[in-house]
């Protein structure tokens, strides 16, 4: 659980690892401030399916990593101001266990070392081929997706392979848009999930048609998963959407 000392900020990580399945569309994170290299990698992920986003900054792409929820960071080590060590540091002591591949030079065996004792799960050494940076991007995407199959918010769980939801040891019928729709939102507990981001990778619509459908979905799922006389797991965001909060 949290640790005191991180605080605040600690919530808006727990939950945000990337583990949309693989059928949904992975974002990808890219935090390089050399502007042309972070330009290729954008389109290069943009090009093989991925939803990318890029930033020049350790601060701005630290923020990034908080508020857009992506399933994995590419992750330059020498930045301007915030280095990429830090910026992985402060993500891993938040709490947040999104994988990241970390980008370093090639006579820096320190830096290599040094991130992945702060917890960096890849590296790849400047320069790289792009067949080789694709590969080590679907490598972290796979294994974390297919390392979490449970999901719990308090005393609810979510069994993704078993495809059931119980709480207080009770099993809890859903319709399978119901048990889609909780399993996108536990899997981004503590974060604020857009109508948008919802219509896009749960319903796999352009948000506009379906935006009275999600609201009437996210209410149905509320009077089932909800114990009467509680507040609902599930909190209205006013204007953006939803967020799924952990109230234990
Ligand atoms: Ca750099």
């Amino acid at each position: 659980m949290l640790c005191c000392r991180v605080g605040a900020t600690a919530v808006f990580f727990l939950g945000l690892r990337s583990r949309r399945r693989l059928l949904m569309i992975s974002r990808v994170l890219v935090i390089e401030d050399e502007r042309k290299l972070r330009r290729n990698l954008i389109e290069l992920l943009t090009v093989a399916g991925y939803d990318a986003l890029g930033s020049g900054s350790g601060e701005e792409g630290y923020e990034l990593a908080k508020t857009r929820a992506p399933d994995s960071i590419v992750l330059d080590l020498t930045l301007p101001g915030r280095d990429g060590l830090d910026v992985l540091g402060d993500l891993r002591a938040a709490g947040s266990s999104i994988p990241v591949l970390i980008l370093t030079a090639r006579d820096a065996i320190e830096d290599r070392v040094a991130g992945l004792d702060r917890g960096a799960d890849d590296y790849l050494v400047k320069p790289f081929a792009h067949a080789e940076f694709l590969a080590r991007v679907r490598a972290l995407l796979r294994r974390s997706a297919a390392s979490e199959t449970v999901w719990r918010c308090g005393d609810l769980q979510l069994d993704v392979l078993g495809r059931t939801v119980v709480r207080d040891g009770s099993e809890i019928e859903l319709s399978q848009r119901e048990f889609e729709l909780l399993e996108y939102l536990i899997r981004h507990k503590d974060t604020q999930v857009t109508r948008e981001t919802l219509s896009r990778d749960v319903w796999k619509e352009p948000y506009g048609m379906y935006s009275n459908a999600i609201d009437v979905c996210v209410n149905s799922l509320r009077r089932r998963i909800d114990k009467p006389g509680t507040p609902s797991w599930i909190t209205t965001v006013r204007g953006v959407g939803y967020t799924m909060r952990d109230r234990e």
